[in-house]
């Protein structure tokens, strides 16, 4: 019997779990992507790419598709596929993983201020400095747009989203970074904060390092809560012995 999994991706963590399960006997897996990035990291396997259309529309895939296993892999900060996957596993049945990296912690050196939001952390910045470095991500940065008398170096994947603060400085780039280009970066915008989002993991991690490295505080906006009730894991390696134990499972109770 072959169990289907469904990656709701969009990270380094869920291209490398399509990896992982790729090629596995007894496993059908798809990839699926939101569609917002015009060039994305393609994982391995099967794939579908746009919004399902709500709730409703994610639980008729499951059904229709006969996933066995629904894996949200979405970044931390993409709280309402987060939702949407809990709400669809719930109506349907489906089992839930929730593959979420751990977030950053401060360590000795670091001047970080946590913010629960976009709108605390342009608050915060006025007291904090002039030059910001904004690596938020392209939406949202509405936040940020009476902010005239700030400098802002933006970098994002994609060109971030009006409205922006009026004096603004594209960068597109995409990680991973490194701690000497990073600490390259900062120096050269003469920046005196970064803001960030507590995305964890290495890939983008670089920027903490030469921050803390030049003395120049941090903005963090913290993750936004789970979905009650889901079973969160933080690694590949624990994903793949839930599923292998999900569908041994399945597999002895079939007649
Ligand atoms: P979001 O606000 O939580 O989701 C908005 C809508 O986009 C969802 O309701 C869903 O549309 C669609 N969607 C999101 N992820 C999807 C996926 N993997 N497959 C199919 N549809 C998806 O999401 P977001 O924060 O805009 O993030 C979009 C994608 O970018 C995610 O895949 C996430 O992993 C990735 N990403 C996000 C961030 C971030 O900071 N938020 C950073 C890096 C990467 P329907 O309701 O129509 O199903």
């Amino acid at each position: 019997m072959t169990a289907h999994v469904l990656i709701l991706g969009g990270t380094a963590e869920a291209r490398r779990l399509a990896q992982e399960l790729a090629g596995r006997p007894g496993l059908r897996v798809t990839s699926s992507l939101a569609g917002r990035v015009a060039e994305p990291r393609m994982p391995p396997g099967e794939i579908r790419v746009g919004g399902f259309g709500g709730v409703a529309g994610l639980a008729g895939w499951l059904r229709a598709h006969e996933v066995a296993v629904l894996v949200d892999a979405t970044h931390p900060f993409a709280e309402t596929m987060s939702a949407h996957a809990a709400e669809a596993a719930a109506r349907t049945g489906t089992e839930l993983l929730a593959l979420s990296r751990p977030g950053w912690e401060a360590g000795p050196g670091d001047r970080w201020h946590w913010a629960a939001s976009l709108a605390e952390a342009a608050a915060l910045l006025p007291a904090l400095g002039t030059r910001i470095f904004l690596t938020t991500g392209r939406l949202g940065l509405a936040a940020f747009a009476d902010l005239g008398r700030l400098r802002f170096l933006i970098r994002s994947v994609e060109a971030p989203e009006p409205p922006l603060p009026r004096h603004t400085r594209v960068l597109l780039d995409r990680g991973p970074y490194t701690v000497a280009g990073e600490r390259e970066l900062l120096r050269t915008h003469a920046i005196d904060v970064l803001v960030t989002k507590d995305s964890g993991g290495q890939a983008t991690a670089a920027k903490l390092t030469a921050a803390r490295e030049l003395g120049v505080p941090v903005v963090v906006v913290r993750r936004p809560a789970r979905p009650a009730g889901v079973t969160v894991v933080t690694g590949v390696a624990e994903v793949l012995d839930r599923i292998r134990r999900i569908s041994r499972a399945a597999a002895d109770t079939c007649p």
